[in-house]
């Protein structure tokens, strides 16, 4: 099946999902959008209050800063997916729970099996903790990751910046680099000089398939 009819599929599943408690209290899913033909996908924590309104990721005021830092790398919101790590607003925006992550995760997976973007950049630390389980995002925002051959590009989440506003321009300055980023990460993927650094703490993450080849990129 050809790849847009697969994502719509997902749409329709998410959309009927009641696999989580979080479909008791939304509005709308938010299953995700973009081209199937995106090279990067970003993936956030989950819908807000707007999102929950509308079915659309960052619709709300995060979604505003991530125009904004979309701009700064080079990119426009219509040529990259962006999703969330579970499809239905948290009520009152709290975090997810683990169980909710898990039952949402098969989505998200199959997203990415049928997109299969190179780059993948996770905005906050739950969408980081999906792929690198040992990583404190004070320390490796900005500093990518090669897992599976693709490369993985943790950042903080645009929220954030909201709250603390220290954090807007460590933000800004992370996309600014994406492009140089994404182009050097590649490369050294392809050309496989990545050195092998498998690492993993996070109890509930073990044996995940994604973490166990995480590699470090050497030139970051
Ligand atoms: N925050 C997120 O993590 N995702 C959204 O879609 C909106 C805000
Ligand atoms: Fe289903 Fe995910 Fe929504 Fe839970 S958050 S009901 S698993 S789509």
């Amino acid at each position: 099946m050809e790849a847009t009819k697969q994502l719509n599929e997902i749409r329709q599943q998410v959309s009927e999902c009641k696999k989580c408690k979080l479909h008791l209290t939304r509005n709308r899913s938010v299953p995700g959008e973009g081209p199937a033909e995106s090279k990067v996908m970003f993936i956030g924590e989950g819908p807000g209050f707007h999102e929950n309104e509308q079915g659309k990721p960052f619709v709300g005021q995060a979604g505003k800063f991530l125009d904004e830092l979309l701009g700064y790398a080079g990119l426009h919101r219509e040529t990259v997916y962006i999703t969330n790590v579970v499809k239905c607003r948290p009520p009152g925006n709290r975090d997810p729970e683990l169980e909710e992550l898990a039952a949402c995760r098969p989505y998200l997976d199959t997203q990415m099996g049928i997109i299969d973007p190179p780059v993948i950049v996770t905005l906050g630390r739950f969408s980081m903790s999906h792929f690198i389980l040992d990583g404190k995002i004070s320390v490796i925002h900005g500093k990518p990751v090669a897992i599976k051959g693709k490369l993985i590009v943790p950042m903080y989440h645009p929220a954030a910046a909201l709250h603390q506003p220290a954090l807007k321009s460590v933000l800004i300055e992370d996309f600014k680099k994406l492009p140089g980023i994404i182009e050097r990460g590649l490369m050294e993927i392809k050309e496989k000089t990545v050195p092998y650094e498998a690492d993993s703490t996070m109890p509930e993450n073990k044996g995940d398939e994604h973490q166990q080849d995480a590699q470090q990129l050497s030139l970051f």
